[in-house]
């Protein structure tokens, strides 16, 4: 960036408050001026095609490698989410960034395809050219794993990215684009710009060729609202209120195991996170018990073995505490864990039983540690109640006989059967919602082409004796190009 900084921010410690950085808070004269050093950027990243890029994106994914335990520490700091953990999602996203550094050119690279009769000669192509600059805008909860699902493949497709990072993780993102730069060190190929929502706004209108974002369903209204004004396309990763389905004939340790790690690792703050749980009624006493001694175990904290971090964001707690509350008067009990005092900046693992199905901690976002859940008559049931919600990120299932089907009857971008957020870590899985959990599909071959355009190529072979295309048309090819087409079409059934 070449303009002066008027202002900036810090980064703080969830756990401890301690400043972990100050950061700049990019104006909108900056973002644009981003914006257009990533041009040319893009254009010299696009011209070293599919080989070229490979190789460089390569070379990234080994400094992020040999550099991890480094990553981790700015997103524990940044977070307070257990340094293990940290490991996870920077294992995840340099395994992503990999897949789609060496997948890029089978997926984007030109095809052909069949002309059909009527243009038989002609030789049909496609192939997904790059966007040109993209804008990622990211949130805190995984701030490596979640914005590197749109950065690195949007970067394997020829793309240039201006990246805004969460305000809570900004650290992050700083790291992230300084070891890019340790790869390529003359061209702006992959930036940060640092602030608020005016900076991510900023970027919305900036004229980037499309914009990531990931992130609350209420700010994706925003983004889409503020990239209107350009015809800017968006893509959506919004949040959810995942089901987690156990039928009877389910493995109820491994269930328990998941439902309570699904429901509280990162405390919770997790947008495949397991909030809600049905459960059949012939197992459900003996999954609650299970479920309870495991949530009751976890050990919370910030420093050592700590397994349950600090909520990072001040005003999630509460969100959380109301949650809770709301639940315990409307008749639920908290089988582990309870009320959140005013104050705390942890929320100790809770396992919520007998919550009204309209009750806030089962229809809306908790992003906290704790899990509902309700006892049903059959799995018909909890197909119905998993469903009744506007979210639909991701699901769960645990059963032995009917897993699949249950899986293709959840409404939800992704499922897993018998394991839980297993579908993150495939990286040529797509992963995205539906309904208010958003739109498009980053990481696979669909998340490769989020970030391409499809340009269509027909190369005339020849000249065809029935020739559509031209004033010279005659009457009497019009009539044996309808002969044709009936013969083609036109049986009765
Ligand atoms: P958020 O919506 O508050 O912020 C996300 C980003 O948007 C931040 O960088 C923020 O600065 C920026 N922003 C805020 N206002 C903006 C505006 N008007 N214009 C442009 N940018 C703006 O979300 P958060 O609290 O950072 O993240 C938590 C949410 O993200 C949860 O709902 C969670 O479920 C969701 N999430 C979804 C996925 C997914 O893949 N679907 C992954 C992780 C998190």
């Amino acid at each position: 960036m070449t303009t002066v900084q008027a202002k900036t921010f810090e980064s703080l410690n969830p756990a401890t408050d301690e400043v972990v950085g100050t950061y700049p808070i990019h104006s909108e004269d900056e973002v644009r001026a981003a914006v257009a050093a990533a041009r040319p950027a893009a254009e010299w990243w696009a011209g070293l095609g599919f080989a070229g890029r490979l190789e460089r994106l390569e070379r990234w994914k080994g400094v992020l490698t040999r550099r991890a335990q480094q990553l981790a520490q700015v997103v524990h700091d940044e977070t307070g989410k257990p340094h293990g953990d940290a490991m996870l999602e920077i294992i995840l996203a340099i395994d992503h960034t990999a897949w789609a550094a060496r997948n890029a050119r089978k997926v984007l690279g030109p095809k052909r395809r069949s002309s059909g009769l009527l243009m038989a000669n002609q030789a049909s192509s496609v192939e997904y050219q790059p966007l040109g600059v993209v804008g990622v805008i990211g949130p805190w909860n995984y701030p490596v794993f979640t914005p590197m699902g749109s950065i690195a493949y949007a970067l394997a497709a020829g793309n240039a990215v201006v990246f805004k990072p969460s305000e809570y993780t900004p650290g992050v993102g700083r790291w992230l684009a300084d070891s890019f730069a340790e790869v390529i060190p003359d061209h702006p190929v992959f930036q940060v710009v640092t602030g608020f929502g005016a900076t991510g706004a900023a970027l919305c209108r900036s004229g980037v060729a499309k914009i990531a974002f990931t992130g609350s369903p209420a700010t994706g209204r925003k983004i889409m609202a503020a990239c209107a004004d350009t015809l800017t396309p968006v893509l959506i990763e919004a949040g959810g209120k995942d089901a987690l389905l156990v039928d009877a004939d389910a493995d109820l340790d491994a269930a328990a195991e998941a439902a309570i790690w699904g429901g509280m690792s990162n405390a919770g703050q997790t947008c495949t996170g397991v909030e809600r749980v049905y459960v059949h009624e012939r197992v459900y006493d003996a999954f609650v018990a299970k479920a309870s001694e495991i949530a009751g175990s976890l050990k919370v904290g910030f420093e050592g073995d700590a397994q349950v971090g600090p909520i990072t964001m001040p005003g999630q707690i509460d969100i959380i505490r109301r949650h809770i509350a709301d639940a315990l008067a409307r008749g639920g009990r908290a089988v582990v864990g309870g009320p959140v005092a005013e104050g705390d900046k942890y929320v100790q693992p809770t396992v919520l039983v007998d919550v009204p199905e309209d009750a806030p901690a089962v229809r809306e976002e908790t992003f906290g540690p704790t899990i509902t859940v309700t006892r049903v008559r059959d799995m018909d049931e909890a197909i119905a109640k998993a469903n009744a919600t506007d979210y639909g990120l991701g699901g769960t299932v645990f059963a032995r006989a009917r897993g699949m089907e249950l899986a293709r009857r959840l409404r939800a971008g992704m499922v897993a059967v018998n394991s839980v957020i297993s579908f993150a870590g495939v990286p040529s899985l797509p992963f995205g919602g539906v309904g208010e959990s958003g739109f498009g599909r980053i990481h696979g071959p669909e998340g490769l082409r989020e970030f391409a355009r499809a340009k269509a190529i027909t190369r005339q072979r020849f000249r065809a004796p029935l020739t559509m295309t031209t004033f010279a048309r005659t009457p009497k090819v019009d009539a044996q190009v309808a002969k044709l087409i009936t013969l083609l079409h036109g049986k009765r059934r």
